[in-house]
């Protein structure tokens, strides 16, 4: 997947379009997509607000009319609240694309691994075509497993790993994505992309180094 040809460091401006709840935390946005704004499915922007920067994956695929965004609501943030509560058809300042956690085609399987919203990126890569993947998904409870119906329809094996007391349907997995990855995950090489929280892609980072070598790693840290 190559780069697009969008200035990263150009200012876009883009309006609020549609606001939608996916959990009691995490929500989803659409924004219109300026003029001649291109990405790659696995690319970010940066909105620039009042003098903070904050990056979000897109969730939609390059092909798209508008821009899509998977946000979670984090209580006292300083940016989150904003777009949470933002009327429709209010006008935001962003960056980008930015970054480099593209999907590279190889012989070995690809091993996709988030938590959370770090499913983001990999929601604009099933959307653009890239099949045949594992996904695990580390969420708490089902609510929070976003964009399910993509992935179904998508990977060659989903799988919801639910942290949190609730029992998994069939097909999934009761335990963190590192317990399934050390249980289930029959030893070889693969190319891993991990996307989500620090401790999750350290503690990843440090399985694969034990159980899965000759693999490639690619990382995007959400916090
Ligand atoms: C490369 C990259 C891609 C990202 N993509 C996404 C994305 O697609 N969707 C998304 O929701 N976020 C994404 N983020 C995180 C996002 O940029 C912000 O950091 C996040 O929305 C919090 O911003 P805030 O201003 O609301 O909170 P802040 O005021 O920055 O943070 C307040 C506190 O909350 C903690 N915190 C930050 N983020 C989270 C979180 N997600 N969950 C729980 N606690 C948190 C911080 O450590 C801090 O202590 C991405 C970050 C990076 C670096």
């Amino acid at each position: 997947m190559s780069l697009p040809k969008t200035t990263p460091s150009s200012i876009q401006v883009t309006e609020l379009l549609k606001r939608g709840w996916l959990s009691k935390n995490t929500f989803e946005i659409e924004l219109t997509r300026p003029a001649q704004f291109d990405f790659a499915p696995g690319q970010r922007i940066r909105f620039i607000h009042q003098g903070s920067q904050r990056d979000y994956s897109l969730i939609s695929g390059p092909d798209n009319e508008t821009l899509s965004l998977c946000i979670r609501y984090v209580e006292r943030g300083a940016f989150s609240p904003i777009l949470a509560a933002a009327r429709i058809g209010s006008q935001f300042h962003f960056s980008g694309p930015h970054g480099y956690f593209l999907f590279q085609p190889s012989k070995r399987p690809a091993i996709f691994v988030s938590t959370g919203t770090g499913i983001a990126p990999f929601c604009a890569m099933a959307r653009s075509g890239i099949t045949g993947f594992t996904l695990l998904h580390g969420v708490r409870s089902a609510d929070e497993l976003y964009y399910a119906a993509v992935f179904r329809a998508t990977a060659k094996l989903y799988v919801a790993c639910l942290s949190g007391a609730s029992k998994p349907a069939a097909g999934g997995f009761q335990g963190w994505v590192t317990d399934y990855l050390a249980k289930h995950l029959p030893p070889g090489s693969y190319d891993f992309y991990l996307c989500g929280r620090t401790e999750m892609i350290r503690d990843v980072t440090l399985l694969i180094d034990d159980r899965f070598q000759g693999s490639l790693v690619y990382t995007e840290i959400f916090y």
